[in-house]
């Protein structure tokens, strides 16, 4: 996991929430899987030991930790968001189609163009995501 549990904690309390148990079972499901998880896969592998946590809990759970960007949020292969845990700054994703693999990059600053569209739209931007899709190296081999 890229955070620490404490720091996880220390990062909740700051924006007013706790870290209770049922956050961090969906924080340590997330961590524990290679791939990224939709939130009904997430709910599934979570429900099979906690009974107790409903679905509409996992999904206001994964909602606030994307915000603080505690996990990442992807929205690759439509319109079906899932989640990952990558990379503890500001990044970007290039999402392999195939395999489904992820990996994370940063170094490119979208302020400018944040800040023009912002000038030209009237739109209060407060953040956005960049997904990149296409074939990893090992999987362009396999196709070709
Ligand atoms: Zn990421
Ligand atoms: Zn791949
Ligand atoms: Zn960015």
């Amino acid at each position: 996991m890229r955070f620490s549990e404490k720091k996880i904690a220390t990062i909740l309390r700051q924006h007013g929430y706790k870290f209770t148990p049922q956050r961090r079972i969906v924080i340590q499901t997330v961590a524990s899987s290679q791939d990224h998880l939709t939130a009904a896969a997430i709910y599934e592998r979570v429900h099979q030991e906690h009974p107790n946590i409903g679905l509409v809990t996992i999904y206001r759970t994964l909602d606030i930790l994307a915000k603080l960007g505690l996990i990442c949020e992807l929205h690759a292969g439509g319109s079906c968001r899932s989640y990952t845990t990558g990379a503890s700054e500001h990044h970007h994703h290039l999402i392999c189609s195939n395999c489904g693999k992820v990996i994370d990059f940063s170094g490119y600053d979208l302020s400018q163009l944040e800040q023009r569209l912002s000038l030209e739209t009237g739109f209060d931007i407060e953040d956005h995501l960049l997904e990149f899709i296409g074939l990893c190296q090992a999987c362009q081999k396999e196709v070709r």
